[in-house]
């Protein structure tokens, strides 16, 4: 690109890093909170069988009814139309700011306000929809500050507020009354409850959506064994999800897409079920494990991953366990509440087995 065109560039995108994940698949993949599982060779050949009778030289169906359908009886949503559907959700999130981004009477842009640290996209996505991001401390046990959080609510008035609970990198869910102080601090912001990993909590908050008229749930199935499907929603009030709506991409999910997801909603589920519990037998031994060097802390935690802080160099341990075949999330923060620490996924035994064996060599 000519130089003469870089100064076009927003400004605001100058101090963020483009998305980046590793390429090559480690034999211990341990850095992005997928699921380690592989579909059965069955279920493997429904989606082969349902792949081949897709209309390729077609639009996929705008809508996504089959797949709005079938994801409405699953999270018990009355009304189809009141969930909006996206490429992951991190698009759900983006059709959100970029909707509700009015700015309230005396604020020169709308405020997304979220705990820190949580998910990063959060931030980032804010800046990019010329939103302005207000990240929230979170206390010393990672649990939601209220003073901060009620100051906050009041200095800036945000247009959303979103909780990743369990949280993203930290592991752990919010106090149920805190989030329920804050929907009542902010009656007239959208409050998003993010529950990407709510089932390896086990738990769900959405009895607050039914309760207040400004809280939407959050959801993927990319957690859960479908991370390449791109599949995300929000269960919204109806009248606001027909606003979202207009947001959309036309045909923003591809049918092959629709369909996979589809399955995995309904006679796939089964399968879910049983990898996400499988997950979470995994997790309370590779606590235990982990537990046994002096040189780390692990926070507990409710999602399908671990929170741990190293007493030496974290990067260094992230890149000497790369060595070893084993690729877990390290933080670009060197001064931030992450640095120090490392985000390990929950993988299969022996993912596990080889992370604590290379951890045992280096440590
Ligand atoms: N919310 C949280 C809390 C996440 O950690 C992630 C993924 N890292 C997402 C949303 C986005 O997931 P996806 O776009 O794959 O649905």
């Amino acid at each position: 690109m000519s130089d003469l065109l870089l100064p076009l560039v927003k400004a605001g995108l100058a101090p963020l890093h483009a998305y980046k994940a590793f390429a090559k698949a480690f034999p211990a993949k341990l850095d992005a909170n997928e699921s380690p599982w592989p579909l059965p060779a069955e279920a493997r050949a429904r989606i082969a069988e349902l792949l081949s009778q897709i209309d390729y030289n077609r639009y996929p169906d705008a809508g996504a009814h089959a797949l709005r359908e079938a994801l409405a009886r699953r999270l018990g949503v009355a009304d189809p139309e009141a969930l909006v559907l996206g490429v992951g959700s991190d698009e759900v999130l983006a059709m959100l700011m970029r909707c509700l981004s009015q700015p309230k009477p005396g604020r020169a842009r709308a405020a997304v306000l979220y705990p820190e640290p949580s998910f990063v996209m959060y931030g980032m996505r804010a800046i990019i929809e010329d939103c302005e991001p207000v990240p929230v401390a979170l206390d010393a046990h990672f649990q939601l500050d209220m003073g901060r959080m009620a100051e906050a609510i009041e200095r800036t008035r945000p247009n959303l507020v979103f909780f990743a609970t369990p949280n993203n990198p930290t592991g752990n869910c919010f106090r149920r009354e805190d989030i329920e102080r804050c929907i009542e601090l902010a009656p007239d912001a959208l409050v998003i409850i993010d529950e990407a990993y709510g089932a390896f909590a086990g738990k769900s908050l959405s009895a607050l959506a039914a309760r207040y008229p400004n809280v939407a749930m959050m959801g993927t199935l990319s957690k859960i064994g479908f991370a390449a499907a791109r599949v995300g929603w929000a269960a919204l009030p109806r009248r606001l999800a027909d606003e979202v709506e207009k947001t959309r991409q036309p045909y923003n999910l591809n049918s092959l897409s629709q369909a996979v997801a589809t399955l995995a909603l309904t006679e796939l589920w089964p399968t879910l079920e049983a990898q996400v519990a499988a997950i979470c037998e995994e997790r309370t031994r590779l606590a235990r494990e982990l537990a046994q060097f002096p040189a780390l802390t692990v926070f507990p935690s409710d999602a399908n991953f671990f929170l741990v802080r190293c007493a030496s160099d974290a990067l260094g341990l992230a890149a000497a366990l790369l060595e070893h075949g084993v690729s877990v999330r390290a933080f670009r923060d060197e001064s931030g509440p992450l640095a120090g620490h490392l985000r390990i996924t929950v993988g299969t035994a022996a993912e596990n087995d080889r992370l604590i064996a290379a951890l045992r060599t280096l440590l």
